[in-house]
């Protein structure tokens, strides 16, 4: 049996880097907390906690120590609830978010509305919404325009993780209302091509495993794009969960992992897969 792993499984740059920031902060000695998951990773969120650093809901009652932000932001006002504290920031914001949230911040002072293209219950787009004035309006699709009120100045960002064709419609019916456009590409790729990857990748396979938290949307995503095109595709969190059943009569299996998915975990699973391959 041929395991393959697709090139791009596992961590994105901005969850990298948010991870790292993480565990630096522990070598630290002051009380380290996360506002929220730092990642939608059980696993490394367990293992944070193993070196004391833990995951609040909210910063209430803290009057010390440093808080670190997830890699898909949080709200201004926690920002500054944060620093009212004297809590240390250590800002693991993803730059991509950053920057869309910025471009809200800045829109609004130039007196444009802002249209946030996204999931309105996502904390990332929660998160930059907060950065602008009174008229940022979020919408799922370019349907949604026509219920906004008119605007004469309208300035358009996208959740990371939005598609450039959803994207596009948002921006033509925005152009259909008039006015003045200025448009922020604010999306990454980085989900995009890990679903591409899969994608090619479950197409030439017999069985296809999807790794990353259960709670983890783009992991989610990937599982979904997959069993479109290989039912014998399924969804793991670690390597415990592997069922030697599901490989009976495969001649090749594919492995992919979602941008939340850290390195060891993916590994473990290739062990295990190649485990059983020699058993056999
Ligand atoms: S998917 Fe893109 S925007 Fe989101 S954390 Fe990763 S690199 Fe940043």
């Amino acid at each position: 049996m041929k395991v393959i792993l697709a090139k791009q499984a596992g961590f994105c740059f901005g969850v990298k880097r948010a991870t790292q920031l993480a565990f630096e902060a522990a070598g630290k000695d002051q009380k380290t907390y996360t506002l929220g998951p730092i990642i939608h990773s059980p696993q490394v969120v367990g293992k944070l906690e193993g070196l004391g650093i833990r995951a609040l809901d909210s910063l209430d009652g803290l009057d010390h120590g440093t808080i670190i932000i997830r890699s898909h932001g949080v709200e201004l006002k926690e920002i500054t609830e944060a620093q009212q504290r004297n809590l240390d920031i250590v800002d693991a914001t993803c730059p991509f978010v950053k920057k869309a949230q910025e471009h809200v911040m800045s829109l609004s002072k130039a007196g444009y509305g802002v249209v946030v293209v996204g999931d309105a219950d996502h904390p990332e787009v929660q998160g930059i919404v907060s950065y602008g004035g009174e008229k940022v309006f979020v919408v799922a699709s370019g349907d949604e325009v026509s219920r906004l009120p008119k605007m004469s100045k309208i300035g358009v960002v996208a959740q990371t993780t939005q598609s450039f064709e959803n994207l596009k419609n948002v921006v033509g019916e925005c152009l259909l209302r008039g006015g003045e456009i200025r448009v922020f590409n604010t999306i990454c790729d980085a989900t995009a091509v890990r679903q591409e990857e899969a994608k090619e990748l479950a197409s030439q396979v017999d069985c296809m495993l999807v790794v990353g938290g259960f709670n983890s949307a783009n992991t989610r995503r990937l599982l979904e794009v997959c069993a479109e095109l290989q039912p014998r595709t399924h969804h793991i969190e670690t390597a415990v969960e592997i069922n030697p059943v599901w490989f009976e009569g495969a001649e090749r299996v594919g492995v992919t992992a979602g941008a939340s998915t850290p390195k060891w975990i993916i590994d473990e699973v290739m062990n295990k897969i190649e485990e059983l391959n020699k058993s056999d």
